[in-house]
């Protein structure tokens, strides 16, 4: 029985320090050969374009293919949502800032870590007093996990809920079960993503509201809107009435939840140095251009030097990451032009405070322990949360506290915690105040939070139900993995859509 495996909803704001790798990497070509040999360009280094450059020279080697990969990066790393930043502003010291968690069903990521020999943590609970997992609705917490999940959180969950959280295990297991055969023949490679998620039945899922799905297989409201709607919030900032079904379950798919240790982005930095691309960091694409001869001109500015180099020519082009944010100028225009998507506006706050967060905050007694990890879910009666946003009452998605942290700047020693709070808006100094315990009438000092840094990220879509999805080929020659991200917007499903587009580029060329 793996409901108490609940925590790990927390999973995604947890990672664990260690050095970090260089960065930045130039790799050259595949050496000269005498067959013909395919150029490829790939308009991002996220998860999406590593793992296309990995699986193009892995299934090109199988064939006996010659390849040339170009990658084009507009950061100056590797990784794209999959980042991390230093503690204090020190490299050694890395958390991450976007994409914290995988799971163990999310096979390309897993195996990728293997053969990479990279070291995996799983979720860490540092504390032994209090609770390690609670989920407030604004007013109180609907429920509380003690460390480990003992045997009386399961009980106490069965005893709140009947039967819901098996239910929910049983629905969650089917789902992702349908899911995974994406990754097998027959079904492998998939032309459209439309009809591979028709065929394996996925679109029932995605044709509902989380709420509908869940409703429809008669899953408890109490324990959707409590639980199932506190983890589609820290996982995509979204309520159970506004997210799909197939999404809303991915959620509760949190079995092996792990992370590399020292930042996820080193899968990516691995997986294109096996790819043997030469990579170009700092290099935004701005134009895309189509040849007569059907091949494609790709021009991109270093974004240090503002100077624009034309690469040419190449026979395939994937732009691996969200059309609306690449501001490339296709020329001409392709068959297909992605819809824009609404994209979720994420506020993430990382800080360093001494202090601990204050019971009275949470309308707990002062000798209780908050605890070390806050979901939010919305009150009865708020249903949707009071604006696009769905914050509702709580104000936040989610607040953790990641570990101890030494502050050892300047001849300091002191023992602080790293924290980390999703937020629809800018968090204000009131709330910041609120949540230490500190006098709201005066400033918060250094000796209060002694580091912070702010990302407003653009996130994952807004999961609306729908029955279609994007196109992978936008027209011959180009490709877009980003459609992916309104079906399951995660670093194995951008991986998954990389491998896949890979593949049918590699079947068409030896077809
Ligand atoms: C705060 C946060 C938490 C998350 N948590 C998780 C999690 O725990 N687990 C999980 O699996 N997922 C999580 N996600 C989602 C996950 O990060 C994404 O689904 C995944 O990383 C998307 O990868 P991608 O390669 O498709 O896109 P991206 O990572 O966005 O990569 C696209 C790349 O393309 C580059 N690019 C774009 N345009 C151009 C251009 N014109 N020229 C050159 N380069 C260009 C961008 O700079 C970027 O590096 C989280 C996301 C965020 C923001």
């Amino acid at each position: 029985m793996k409901v108490q495996r609940i925590l790990v909803l927390a999973g995604w704001l947890v990672n664990a320090p260690s050095a970090l790798a260089a960065r930045d990497q130039v790799v050259l070509a595949d050496p000269a050969s005498n067959k013909v040999t395919k150029n490829v360009a790939i308009i991002g280094a996220g998860s999406a374009g590593s793992s296309t450059a990995y699986f193009l020279r892995k299934f090109s080697q199988e064939r006996d293919i010659s390849l040339n990969i170009t990658v084009y990066e507009r950061d100056g790393h590797i990784g794209g949502r999959s980042t991390t930043v230093g503690v204090y502003d020190d490299e050694q010291n890395p958390v991450e800032l976007g994409a914290s968690i995988f799971v163990e069903v999310n096979h390309n990521l897993v195996d990728a870590a293997k053969e990479f020999n990279l070291s995996t943590s799983g979720i860490r609970e540092f504390s032994t007093e209090g609770p390690v997992l609670g989920i407030w609705n604004g007013k109180n917490f609907v429920y509380m996990q003690y460390s480990g999940g003992s045997w009386w959180d399961t009980a106490k969950l069965f005893w709140k809920y009947g039967l819901a959280p098996l239910k929910t295990v049983r629905l969650m297991k089917a789902t992702v079960g349908k899911f995974l055969k994406m990754y097998e023949e027959p079904y492998f490679p998939w032309k459209s993503l439309s009809q591979v998620a028709y065929v394996l039945g996925l679109t029932a899922a995605t044709a509902s509201t989380g709420e509908q799905f869940l409703d429809q297989n008669g899953i408890g409201k109490l324990f959707a809107q409590d639980i199932i709607q506190a983890s589609t919030r820290v996982n995509y900032a979204q309520n159970l009435p506004l997210i799909h079904g197939l999404e809303a379950m991915v959620c509760m798919a949190t079995d092996g939840a792990q992370a590399i240790e020292g930042g996820n982005w080193q899968i990516f930095s691995n997986m294109l140095a096996a790819s043997h691309a030469t990579v170009l960091l700092n290099r935004t694409v701005s134009k895309v251009e189509r040849q007569e001869d059907a091949s494609y001109i790709v021009s991109a500015t270093n974004s240090e030097s503002s100077v624009t180099f034309d690469q040419q020519p190449f026979d395939e082009v994937v732009l691996a990451g969200p059309y609306q944010y690449s501001r490339i100028d296709f020329d001409p225009q392709p068959r297909h032009l992605p819809d824009p998507i609404p994209y979720v506006q994420l506020h993430v706050t990382l800080f360093t405070s001494k202090h601990k967060l204050s019971p009275r905050a949470f309308n707990l007694s002062s000798d209780e322990v908050v605890p070390q990890v806050i979901l939010t879910t919305l009150p009865t009666g708020e249903h949707h949360g009071s604006n696009r946003e769905g914050v509702g009452s709580p104000g936040f998605f989610s607040i953790s506290l990641l570990r101890p942290s030494m502050d050892t700047r300047e001849g300091r020693d002191e023992l602080e915690y790293l924290y980390k709070i999703f937020s629809p808006a800018p968090l204000n100094e009131t709330f910041m105040a609120n949540i230490l315990g500190l006098p709201a009438n005066r400033a918060i000092s250094k000796a209060d939070v002694s580091w912070m840094y702010r990302k407003v990220w653009n996130s994952y879509p807004y999961e609306y139900p729908r029955v279609t999805f994007e196109e992978l080929q936008l027209d011959d020659g180009l490709w877009y993995t980003a459609g992916i991200e309104s079906f399951i917007s995660t670093m194995e499903t951008s991986s998954l859509m990389g491998k896949n587009i890979a593949r049918l580029m590699v079947d068409a060329w030896e077809g």
